[in-house]
């Protein structure tokens, strides 16, 4: 072995050039690979490989801090184009060195499988390609991160804006809801640009590498070995069955007890229950220390998690100008350690994002123990039954932040945007099977408008939206996931399925579905998803039976939270 020991850290493998990590690269792939060094191969690789990601992520999450530093754009892009681009090279070389050498362990069964999809598909010409779409993804943040409105004179976010519709006054809650939706339309022509330079860039990328769609490319990228995209039609069509009438009711429930002739898009937030809208936390010392009590109360090893973020600023949690839309937990590959981004402003909304961040924060900490990073490659489809299952099992302690009866509002808040997320969902991936499997059509804007509008239609009865064409049809433009992760978005629908079931054995048996929920999360991703699901106490399904079962759930307790207010 010639090549000099690795920096320990990824602040100091920042200083680093290609040439440094080309060297380890050519040593692991000159070593001959038998049963004996397998492990320590494996682990070798694995922390070039984790080192070099957490380079790559810490440049990232610079970027979503501050939209308008140019700067950190500038690093990240460079380090995408001097170092993330040839060494997908050198990966692939390994992949292959494992692969052929046909040696494996228990553990890394699921990890290897992974590999071949990610080898067939690999082509070195689609490098610069998937490089582009990251800065294409960066001109979408640019454009949203630049967005506010003036209101009561005063320049705000939209996300501040958001806030506004959980107020009783209905004209108030109009002018916010059109002034935000009017204020995105402005950028109607350059979302629209980007979405068919972005989709061409795909189909690109997927003929490349010798698939006929890029449907075909990504379900093999994404590693969904567990279900096909005939699952995914069956999965919309349970909903349109199961879920689009209660979703009716619900809809129905809040037109009657606002008393108003039809329910508009800006009537969906206020709270039935409250003249003001739930409000509970003011400022970070309020949200972390709730919070840690939170997590205190339901396992002291989440308790220690969570402290362990707090005491190591491994969160920025509150909303300002020019900081990246949305929320994510990011997980530092190499020191195996999350990081928490969102844009809170003191509403409920932003407890459950900071509860759904969390629970994904503990699926980093329960699998850190696994040996290599490839077997933490979990799917989103089970990452997000970390997350929604976290939110669903924090129920009871909303008291934390609540008096009983605001909690019992929260929990119907709650419920009901499960219930209604997945027609939501299914707009979403119908939109994105049709756009991918009719690509002509699909990458024209026109008629990406017109199909989101058929679909939108189709699964979200009961919402009042005329007069307001342009806004609903463009509704994809304001999807994030659409540009940044394309046909990302049925894994939220499948992982709420098996969230709901954690949700359901805890009501019966609190401490056996929480050690059960923290088991699964400890795999990893040493089995596949149904073992998963399987070992959290749930069943990987999505047929119409599994849905009946959870509406009827959600339902009988939405009456019983009612009851308690
Ligand atoms: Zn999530």
């Amino acid at each position: 072995m010639s090549s000099r020991p690795l920096p320990s850290t990824s602040d100091e493998a920042m200083a680093l050039t290609w040439p440094d990590f080309q060297e380890q690269y050519a040593d692991l792939a000159e070593q001959e690979l038998t049963q004996e060094n397998l492990g320590d191969w494996l682990a070798r690789w694995s922390n070039l490989h984790s080192l070099l990601d957490e380079v790559e992520q810490k440049l990232y999450v610079v970027t979503t801090l501050n939209t308008a530093d140019k700067a950190a754009q500038d690093r990240l892009m460079e380090f995408m184009k001097t170092i993330h681009e040839p060494r997908q090279v050198e990966e692939e070389k390994l992949r292959q060195k494992l692969i052929t050498s046909g040696l494996s362990t228990p553990t890394m069964a699921v990890a290897i499988r992974q590999m071949k999809a990610n080898s067939d598909l690999f082509r070195e010409e689609n490098l610069p390609l998937q490089t582009s779409l990251v800065e294409m993804g960066n001109e979408y943040d640019g454009l949203c991160g630049a967005r506010s409105i003036v209101w009561d004179g005063e320049e705000i976010t939209l996300e501040k804006a958001t806030q506004i519709l959980e107020e009783g006054d209905r004209d108030r809650r109009e002018k916010a809801w059109r002034l935000k939706h009017e204020r995105i339309l402005e950028d109607r022509a350059p979302f629209n640009a980007l979405w068919t330079k972005m989709f061409d860039t795909r189909r690109e990328i997927a003929r490349n590498a010798g698939k006929d769609s890029y449907m075909d490319y990504i379900w093999q990228s994404y590693h969904r070995f567990d279900y096909s995209p005939d699952d995914c039609a069956t999965f919309r069509n349970a909903i349109l069955t199961e879920v689009v009438p209660a979703a009716r009711e619900v809809y129905e429930e809040r037109r009657r007890s606002m008393e108003l002739s039809s329910l508009r898009p800006w009537d969906l937030d206020v709270d039935l229950f409250g003249s003001k809208p739930l409000s509970p936390f003011d400022g970070e010392a309020e949200l972390n220390g709730k919070s840690q009590a939170i997590f205190d109360e339901m396992d002291p090893a989440l308790g220690d998690y969570y402290r362990d973020m707090v005491d190591n600023g491994r969160m920025d949690l509150f909303s300002r100008k020019n900081k990246a839309n949305g929320g994510y937990c990011m997980t530092y590959s190499h020191i195996r350690k999350p990081f928490i981004f969102m844009n809170a402003v003191g509403t409920h909304d932003n407890l459950q994002t900071l509860l759904h961040e969390a629970g994904h924060a503990f699926h980093a900490y329960e699998a850190a123990k696994l040996d290599y990073v490839f077997e933490a490659n979990v799917g989103s489809e089970f990452c997000e039954v970390a997350s929604m299952g976290m939110e669903m099992l924090s129920h009871p302690y909303f008291t934390k932040f609540y008096s009983e009866s605001d909690a019992a509002r929260a929990r119907i808040q709650h419920l009901e945007k499960q219930l209604l997320f997945w027609p939501y969902m299914a707009v979403i991936d119908g939109f994105q099977s049709w756009a991918y499997q009719n690509p002509e059509e699909g990458r024209n804007p026109a008629a990406c408008d017109a199909e989101w509008g058929r679909l939108w239609d189709e699964y979200m009865p009961g919402i009042d939206y005329s007069g307001l064409d342009d806004i609903k049809v463009t509704g994809w433009h304001r999807k994030l996931h659409i540009f940044h992760i394309p046909f990302y978005y049925v894994e939220y629908g499948l992982a709420q399925v098996g969230a709901l079931q954690v949700w359901m054995n805890s009501k019966k048996d609190p401490a056996g579905a929480l050690a059960a929920y923290r088991r699964g999360l400890s795999l990893g991703s040493t089995v596949g998803l149904p073992q998963l699901f399987e070992a959290a106490g749930g069943k990987f399904s999505f047929d119409a039976g599994t849905l009946r079962e959870l509406v009827g759930a959600i339902m009988g307790e939405l009456s019983d939270q009612r009851a308690k207010i």
